[in-house]
């Protein structure tokens, strides 16, 4: 027996380059040594003092409530760890009811829509955008107005253009600085005129600071919560995930608004139950070591971004270096007439390399192609020396 699908899984978005995957992976099968630039996925592991952490609070027989429901059992250590961060990070403080702990931001982007959103509610993301902002809105009946995000305005987007219609319907509106895939960075002033925004229009802010510690040549990401008064309106999701080293560790947290707060710790404990205490305590000793984490991590992706961005140079295809994030989003070359897709195409054909057409981030990242930083030094460099070769 086959069962149907659900409408919502049916309303996600199709994957938009199936010939492209497919054409992936007959490459593969005819044997040809395929490098993949696509995915932003940390290579390199998490910190030893981490992994030791959670060796130690899993292996700890004096915390009789190890193994138990995060949930129920919140590790005060790691709630501790958020707030000394924001503090010591961003100057911002927080109480115990503005923060909760989060099997990662792209769980809890999608069961705070279910917390916030009615069915027929509306709710604007950034487009190109992280698809899981709209994907929340499917799994709570809602519907995503898409704002663009173009070059001329710094990928930002430009609130007076969104119709009255949307204000009116819209509960939740999603930000994201440094930004995936532009790699764009936003200031305090804009944030500022964000929040103004929310206020006005009576719409949570979410923002999503999944990049907000990968930055380069002493760029500083602030937090959108550095605004004064933000918590009003705001919430920001702040992940271990990229800066970490952390994917498939699932943590992070939410912090803001109370009430917005307290609608995703409803709605995890009805259905996660929360994360394990050894996880927290192990994401408690990350923050506590942050600083020279972060410096660690991110004089790879340094090392990285700057070769990437010579071998573009030298191909004739420059584009501009990213002050923040581990990607590099550049201008499809020319003769591709703007296409996406053709130059994804060409690319995979003609040097087994593949990067993600801008196309895949919503029909505002047309004209661009992203190019993921997290692969080793030795698979990059060969991928950046065909690249070379098929331009020059
Ligand atoms: C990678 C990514 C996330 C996901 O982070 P997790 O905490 O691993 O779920 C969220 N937002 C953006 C923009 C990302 O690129």
């Amino acid at each position: 027996m086959e069962f149907a699908l659900a409408n919502r899984l049916s309303q996600l978005p199709p994957y938009p380059f199936a010939k492209l995957r497919t054409a992936i992976a007959e490459k593969k099968a005819q044997g040809h040594d395929v490098i993949s630039l696509g995915i932003g996925d940390p290579d390199k592991p998490c910190p030893d003092i981490v992994v030791e952490e959670l060796c130690r609070a899993a292996n700890n027989k004096e915390d009789g409530n190890k193994d138990r429901y995060g949930c129920d059992q919140p590790v005060a250590a790691f709630n501790e760890a958020v707030i000394s961060f924001y503090k010591r990070r961003y100057g911002v403080t927080l109480s115990a009811d503005q923060v909760c702990a989060t099997m990662g931001s792209k769980d809890a982007i999608v069961k705070l829509c279910m917390g916030i959103m009615n069915p027929g509610d509306m709710a604007i993301a950034p487009c190109p955008g992280y698809p899981t902002y709209n994907i929340g809105h499917v799994f709570a009946s809602g519907t995503t107005y898409r704002m663009p995000l173009i070059a001329e305005k710094g990928f930002k987007p430009d609130f007076a253009a969104i119709p009255a219609e949307v204000k009116r319907l819209a509960k939740i509106m999603w930000l994201n600085y440094p930004n995936n895939p532009t790699t764009a960075t936003a200031d305090l002033d804009f944030f500022k005129k964000a929040v103004d925004f929310a206020r006005e229009n009576n719409i949570l802010l979410a923002h999503d600071s999944a990049y907000s510690e990968n930055t380069y040549d002493g760029y500083k990401a602030p937090s959108i919560l550095e605004v004064a008064g933000a918590e009003d309106v705001c919430v920001e999701f702040f992940s271990l995930s990229k800066a970490f080293n952390m994917t498939g560790w699932r943590v992070g947290c939410l912090v803001g608004n109370a009430s917005a707060v307290k609608a995703l710790k409803l709605t995890k404990d009805n259905i996660d139950n929360g994360t394990l205490r050894a996880i927290q305590s192990a994401a408690a000793m990350a923050l506590n070591n942050a600083e020279d984490i972060f410096q660690q991590v991110n004089s790879v992706y340094k090392a990285r971004r700057d070769m990437v961005i010579e071998a573009l140079k030298k191909a004739g295809w420059p584009a501009e270096v990213p002050d923040a994030t581990i990607y590099v989003w550049a201008p499809v070359p020319d003769k591709y007439n703007g296409s996406s897709e053709a130059f994804a195409t060409d690319l995979l054909d003609k040097c087994n390399v593949v990067v993600t057409p801008g196309r895949a981030f919503g029909e505002h990242g047309e004209g661009y192609y992203r190019i993921s930083l997290t692969y080793g030094d030795d698979v990059l460099k060969e991928a950046l020396k065909r690249i070379v070769e098929m331009g020059s």
